[in-house]
């Protein structure tokens, strides 16, 4: 099964690379650049979503105010978020913790260490 993952970054780049690397690994991707909409096409297609790489640093909507939103709610209890941080902000993983993320990358990162992790998050590898 080819499970669908959303990436969330205001960099196009990252969001360009990472879908690459995930599409290597057999994912499905949905993309977007910012939290409004990422949370409008998670409400069009939840269901299909398994998880959720967002940026927490993002002009308008940040990734901490999508992350809490998306705990909150009832239909979205099956979809793992990983946050995008950047090393030094330690106090961004601390409150992504806080909120219920299941796991963070700091950015730069490599595509291998991303697939890697994006299927132990999944239950894919131990
Ligand atoms: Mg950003």
């Amino acid at each position: 099964m080819n499970e669908t993952i959303l990436i969330v970054d205001d960099e196009p780049d990252i969001v360009s690379l990472t879908e690459r690397f995930l599409q290597i690994g057999q994912f499905n991707t949905i993309t977007c650049n910012n939290g409004k909409e990422a949370l409008k096409k998670m409400e069009d297609g939840f269901s299909d979503i398994s998880l959720v790489l967002l940026d927490v640093m993002m002009p308008g909507v940040s990734g901490t105010e999508v992350l809490e939103i998306i705990k909150a709610k009832k239909e979205y209890e099956h979809i793992k978020v990983i946050l995008f941080t950047v090393k030094s902000f330690r106090e961004d993983i601390e409150q992504g913790k806080m909120l219920g993320a299941d796991g963070y990358i700091t950015k730069p990162f490599s595509g291998n260490d991303l697939l890697e992790y994006v299927k132990k998050i999944l239950g894919h590898i131990k």
